[in-house]
């Protein structure tokens, strides 16, 4: 059962459009994957639109007649959406998404088979490059310093203690791992920056999607030997 998920302010940013393009990826597919999330993000896309109508309705009596064409059209389109129901949204949605040729819909890596996330199909992988039971394939993804990893954590493999330069977020795709803050399952979206300090650890082998922003910083050990691995998962 998922019990992480993004924020509502993550979230509202994330209907709106508003958020770096790794970032929306990483939330579009826990969302894929959590009805709890689906139905938060609906609510906040009609809310949204209801927002926008009013603003538009209160705007209208200000603009010059030049413009009344455009702002008619864009009214239209509101007051359109604001009437389509929920479901017709995400059938319409769906539908649009569905046919996705020559994409990569699921990965193998160390004899694990998993299915990709519908928002990363589209995405190139880099070659998967391994360090000890840590193997990370990059996404081929120009997005700043914003940099998404597909990670595969080896049975019974961790990394070292450590905290967060800036901020990273993992969603859990496939398996399980546990930190000193608690136990995670496929599906857990986490968001930690430098407040959390954790060494995670997983019996079973797990895959996470991952954004980061930042190198992680090792708190324990000697940081010169362990530094490396900190950039190979940067
Ligand atoms: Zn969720």
């Amino acid at each position: 059962m998922i019990k992480h998920h993004p924020t509502t302010t993550i979230l509202q940013r994330f209907v709106d459009g508003d958020l770096p393009v790794s970032v929306s990826i990483v939330v579009a597919s826990h969302v894929e994957i959590c009805l709890h999330c689906q139905q938060r993000s609906m609510q906040l896309t009609e809310q949204s639109a209801k927002a926008l109508f009013q603003q538009a309705s209160g705007q209208e009596i200000l603009v010059q007649s030049s413009d009344l064409d455009d702002l008619d059209m864009t009214i239209d389109e509101i007051s359109m959406m604001d009437s389509i129901t929920s479901i017709d949204v995400t059938e319409d949605k769906m539908a649009s998404e569905t046919p996705l040729p020559k994409t990569v819909t699921e990965i193998e890596i160390n004899g694990t088979r998993i299915a990709l996330p519908r928002a990363m199909r589209s995405i190139g992988l880099k070659p998967w490059q391994g360090f000890g039971k840590i193997s990370r394939a990059r996404a081929v993804l120009d997005d700043g310093h914003l940099k998404m990893s597909l990670l595969h954590l080896a049975k019974g493999g961790g990394i070292p203690t450590h905290t967060h330069n800036g901020f990273e977020i993992t969603l859990l795709l496939e398996s399980s791992f546990h930190d000193d803050m608690g136990e995670y399952n496929a599906g857990d979206f986490i968001w930690l920056d430098g407040k959390h300090t954790h060494s995670p650890l997983t019996e079973q082998g797990c895959v996470c999607l991952t954004v980061s922003n930042d190198a992680i910083h090792f708190t324990q050990g000697g940081s010169q030997l362990l530094n490396p691995i900190g950039k190979f998962i940067y």
